[in-house]
């Protein structure tokens, strides 16, 4: 585990206030282990030409201020988070908090906007006031959706070390060219050069500071203005999945990068065989029915050699063994069992793999008795064992014109077709 995420609690956090740091210009040492977040959700992102406010936009079915709100509260570092927006905003942060439980220990506030990012920052800075200067500001801008844990461990170790200020930069893959009227004029080198990305991290003293030197020139960002003390700002691994909703065609590149595909669908087809022999005396069961016959079927169940070769089927489209593998012959509790619970069983098994069965298709092969009289009543039974419609389930009949041993009425054979649904 990384040191800065320890459970260490810093003496400020046990209520002995340690000493102001000098006020020279040297960055105090950094306390370990608890980070404040000012997250920027003021701009109303016109080059978007979204409906909405960017971070009002939904993707992945989430607005995408969520996706940082969800992502920082889940960091274990986390101590505050100022969320720097309008109403719209301070509304959409209630909504997040009565859908999603907040750690213990994290505490939530907001901040009103102000005229630039700058000014944004200033409003976040403002409401930290009793954070600690030793103590690190992470600075990100809510229209980066895809921050995470790890950009966040190389920003923390990077001020840990001894910088005042920490940026992650990604590189730079097109080719740089200045041009002025339509016409290209010199490429410009990319060695050296990277683009920034957020949060940025900055040990609290430091961005203090460097709002109340800055004055008010236009800043492109806060490590800018950090510089501008003559603090060096530390470069970290920035990440792709950082990208920015700048324009409306950002949307599909952030999903592409954050949104977890959906599970597949994928057919899957079972089949299932049985036989079982015909004796004198014996209730035939068939299909789930106690059908009236001079002869029943034999075998440890009640040998219902429909259901048997149904629950194969179903068995067989889930890769799942086999009927003998979930209920052995050779196990005294299925002496005279009820098949109808072994296929139950099977369609369970179905939907604990989160999927469905789609098609049921039966043909049993005996020469008596007729399957046509009791084709709705097993129909309906067979539905009813695997809870779905009986539309799905179809049931044929068929003899062997008196060949074989079901010809000879030995016994009676089934097989069945079973197509799912399945989630991979
Ligand atoms: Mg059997």
């Amino acid at each position: 585990m990384l040191p800065l995420f320890c459970n260490h609690r810093p003496d400020y956090e046990q209520g002995m206030r340690i000493a102001d740091p000098a006020p020279s210009s040297a960055i105090p040492p950094l306390a370990p282990a608890r980070f404040a977040v000012i997250l920027l959700a003021g701009g109303v992102g016109a080059r978007a030409g979204l409906a909405v406010p960017k971070q009002a936009a939904l993707l992945g079915g989430r607005p995408v201020l969520w996706w940082s709100l969800g992502a920082l509260t889940a960091m274990p570092g986390l101590a505050r988070l100022v969320v720097v927006g309008d109403d719209t905003v301070a509304g959409m942060v209630a909504e997040w908090r009565g859908a999603a439980a907040l750690p213990p220990g994290v505490a939530i506030a907001s901040a009103a906007p102000g005229a630039s990012r700058q000014a944004s920052v200033a409003s976040g800075l403002a409401a930290l006031a009793d954070w600690p200067d030793v103590a690190p500001v992470l600075v990100h801008d809510s229209a980066r959706p895809g921050v995470d844990g790890a950009v966040v461990a190389r920003l923390l170790s990077a001020l840990a070390d001894g910088a005042a200020a920490a940026i992650p930069v990604v590189p730079l893959s097109d080719t740089l060219v200045r041009h002025a009227g339509g016409v290209a004029a010199d490429t410009v080198a990319r060695d050296g050069l990277g683009a920034v990305q957020t949060p940025q991290a900055f040990v609290c003293a430091a961005l203090r500071r460097a709002h109340a030197a800055w004055g008010t020139a236009m800043a492109t960002d806060d490590a800018q203005m950090v510089r501008a003390l003559g603090e060096a700002v530390a470069v970290v691994a920035g990440d792709a999945r950082l990208h920015k909703l700048t324009y409306a065609s950002d949307l599909a590149i952030l999903a592409a990068l954050l949104v977890p595909a959906p599970p597949r669908r994928r057919m899957a087809v079972g089949s299932g065989y049985d036989v079982h022999r015909l004796v004198a005396g014996k209730p035939l069961w068939l299909g789930g029915l106690n059908i009236p016959h001079s002869h029943g079927l034999s075998g440890h169940s009640d040998a219902d050699v429909a259901l048997h070769a149904i629950t194969d089927a179903i068995l067989g489209a889930l890769g799942d063994g086999d009927i003998g593998q979930h209920f052995p012959p050779t196990d005294p509790q299925w002496r005279g069992a009820a098949s109808g619970q072994f296929l139950a069983f099977a369609a369970q098994r179905v939907r604990q793999a989160g999927g469905e069965i789609s098609h049921i298709d039966l043909t049993i092969i005996a020469e008596a008795p007729k399957i046509g009289p009791h084709r709705a009543a097993m129909r309906a039974r067979i539905a009813e064992l695997i809870a779905i419609a009986p539309s799905r389930i179809s049931i044929k009949a068929t003899t062997t014109e008196g060949l074989g041993f079901a010809g000879r009425r030995e016994g009676i054979a089934a097989q069945a077709m079973a197509t799912l649904e399945l989630m991979d």
